[in-house]
């Protein structure tokens, strides 16, 4: 596939970004964590080379979610934008619905979903793992 300029940003319009595509993975992540960071049951996420991620404008919010995690949140409407996690260097995972319309990768897995919410039913028959995919 041909590297492709997918930009992205937050609800408030601060913080802009561009990333370089196609992304490595893309998925629904149902883990506590980013449960309690999104205040939502899930979030999706798409997996891209860190060195072609680009703040453009704005200013991020960094913030150590847990040992070794970085989640990278828009500082002025608080929009959940990246994670970093130092098991995976050289990776960023980017919210899917902080790209930009046209850009957004669809989501190939479910993972953690050993803590997906019990109300939450998944019809989609994409493959769905307790942990993460590598285990
Ligand atoms: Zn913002
Ligand atoms: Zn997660």
């Amino acid at each position: 596939m041909n590297s492709v300029r997918v930009p992205g940003g937050c609800f408030c319009g601060n913080v802009r970004y561009v990333v370089t595509g196609p992304e490595k993975f893309a998925c629904f992540c149902h883990c506590k964590s980013c449960q309690h960071a999104a205040g939502a049951p899930l979030v999706a996420w798409a997996t891209y080379s860190r060195s072609s991620f680009e703040v453009t404008a704005g200013e991020m919010h960094w913030h150590r979610s847990s040992p070794g995690v970085t989640r990278g949140l828009c500082s002025n409407c608080g929009t959940a934008i990246s994670y970093e996690n130092n098991r995976r260097p050289g990776e960023i995972d980017l919210t899917l619905n902080s790209l930009d319309g046209a850009a957004v990768p669809e989501p190939r897995a479910h993972i953690w979903t050993e803590d997906k919410a019990p109300w939450l039913q998944l019809g989609d028959n994409l493959p769905a793992y307790k942990k993460n995919i590598s285990g």
